[in-house]
């Protein structure tokens, strides 16, 4: 059993959603682990190699999770917070069981939270997903311009090319336009991607009260 103290067992890293670990509140449900005064690990697993584990226990609807955490090699920090439940009645008699997603102005009700550095649902991780793209693109947005500036270009990507300064060697030309090239593609890239995002959310944002109202 790992607990909380195998702290060097937890993989580092960005949280990509191929990379996080659901916690599945049916599956807390069936295995009995609900029930107010429990306390246990939870363990994620590869290959019979063990990548995370989170401490629980419950009380009166609500479930507290104590791990620790860390983001990019640093220190490791504690973290622990209540996650609510809510009960809601099935067609068919007995009731169902529902994660509060605790992050801060969500509250969503779901059925599966997933890890990064907090458990949240999956809006949530999308959402702080496309903000952390965002700054990826910006950043190369504002190296592109960098080196625009060194070669006397006009600033911003969306502008013709210039050519080779005067005085500038032919290598140091080469070298920055092909930087210049390769930030400029990122920057595109990311754009191309955020306008497939926003249709896709305007997708969503369709679909949702459908969702909802399975949901009740
Ligand atoms: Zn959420």
């Amino acid at each position: 059993m790992g607990g909380i103290g195998s702290g060097r067992r937890y993989q580092g890293g960005k949280d990509t959603t191929s990379d996080m670990r659901a916690l599945d509140v049916r599956r807390l449900q069936r295995d009995g682990l609900l029930t107010p005064g429990r306390n246990f690990g939870w363990h994620w697993t590869r290959n019979g190699e063990e990548l995370a584990s989170i401490q629980m226990r419950t009380q009166v609807d609500r479930v507290i999770l104590h791990y620790r955490s860390r983001s990019n090699g640093g220190e490791w920090q504690p973290m622990e917070y209540t996650v609510h439940l809510q009960w809601t009645p099935c067609n068919f008699g007995g009731r169902r069981v529902w994660f509060r997603c605790p992050a801060q102005g969500c509250g969503r009700r779901v059925a599966i939270l997933f890890g990064g550095s907090i458990f949240a649902c999956r809006h949530c991780h999308k959402l702080a997903y496309e903000c952390q793209r965002e700054t990826d693109d910006d950043r190369a947005m504002r190296r592109a311009d960098t080196i625009r500036r060194r070669l006397g270009w006009e600033a911003g990507i969306a502008n013709p090319e210039g050519g080779k300064p005067k005085g500038m060697h032919w290598n140091t030309f080469e070298r920055l336009k092909a930087q210049h090239d390769a930030f400029a593609n990122t920057s595109w890239a990311g754009m191309a991607e955020r306008l497939g995002l926003i249709n896709r959310r305007l997708e969503m944002l369709r679909l949702d009260p459908l969702e909802l109202g399975r949901d009740e």
